[in-house]
């Protein structure tokens, strides 16, 4: 069998006295769309940033295939001031691998028209020389998904680009991402349990460890054991609510309160 693209052994992480994760074991195949799902807490933005290399463990192997592979990540919270006074094309232009590259630098027409070209396959292109304070939150998260492309990445990891993004923009994210996984592997962390089902091609469950690896289709035992919480299952495909109701509580169909 080919070697996966991305193999997790093992892998413990701590943050001072604090353990994020514990033992997981994860293989992930070169042109897969994998969503990562999980209670707050459970440790998927540190499993992402472990596999983009940003966070450093002690325990553990984190093997990439292709050891000059371009990552593209996408960070739950961006340091980009929405304030700062940058247009969308800069900040796609500022994503740009360019070594050369020096304060005052002025791109390259080639670079900027590549920029645009990243504006236009994500959706946004009319909105180039608008200031990013001017953003929807769907917008913002659409740039920085251009910002990520500009890497020309081969693996793209995204820590919940739907967050704080309206309907609308969801789905146009969700159909984009689709089409961007024609070319490139893809790790979505995500909140959104309806894009697991409809969205993804596999799905992994992290509650601390791993709970659940395989097909999108999960089972109540699966998602109970995650989110200690009883839910209604899901179907492939099919609208659904998450939760149903709670002898204790409140709540129907999210999944926060468990
Ligand atoms: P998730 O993305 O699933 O919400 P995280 O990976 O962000 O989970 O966090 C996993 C655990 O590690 C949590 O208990 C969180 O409080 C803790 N944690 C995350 N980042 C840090 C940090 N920089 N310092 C200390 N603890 C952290």
């Amino acid at each position: 069998m080919a070697k996966p693209l991305i193999e997790v052994k093992d892998l413990t992480v701590y943050y001072g006295n604090t353990r994020a994760l514990s033992n997981v074991n994860l293989e992930v195949e070169e042109g897969e769309y994998l969503g990562i799902i999980g209670p707050n807490g459970g440790g998927k933005t540190t499993l992402l940033k472990c596999i983009a290399g940003l966070t450093k463990y002690k325990t553990g192997t984190i093997s990439i295939k292709d050891k000059n592979i371009r990552i593209g990540y996408v960070p739950q919270f961006s340091n980009l001031d929405k304030g700062f006074p940058i247009t969308l094309v800069e900040v796609v232009l500022s994503g740009m691998i360019n070594p050369k590259l020096k304060p005052f630098y002025r791109y390259a027409q080639k670079e900027k028209d590549r920029a645009y070209e990243l504006l236009e396959k994500v959706g946004i292109k009319s909105l180039a020389k608008r200031q990013i304070s001017e953003l929807s939150g769907g917008e913002f998260q659409k740039m920085l998904i251009a910002r990520a492309l500009a890497q020309e990445p081969k693996l793209l990891l995204l820590d919940e680009p739907t967050a704080s993004v309206d309907a609308k923009s969801r789905s146009q994210i969700y159909k984009l991402l689709g089409r961007l996984n024609e070319e490139m592997t893809i790790i979505l962390v995500t909140h959104d349990l309806l894009a697991i089902s409809s969205e993804v091609r596999s799905l992994a469950c992290l509650n601390n460890t791993l709970v659940y690896h395989g097909g999108p289709e999960m089972n109540e035992t699966i998602l109970t054991q995650m989110y200690g919480c009883p839910v209604d299952l899901i179907a492939h495909g099919i609208p659904h609510r998450v939760l149903r109701h709670h002898h204790n509580g409140v709540h129907e169909g999210g999944e926060e309160e468990c």
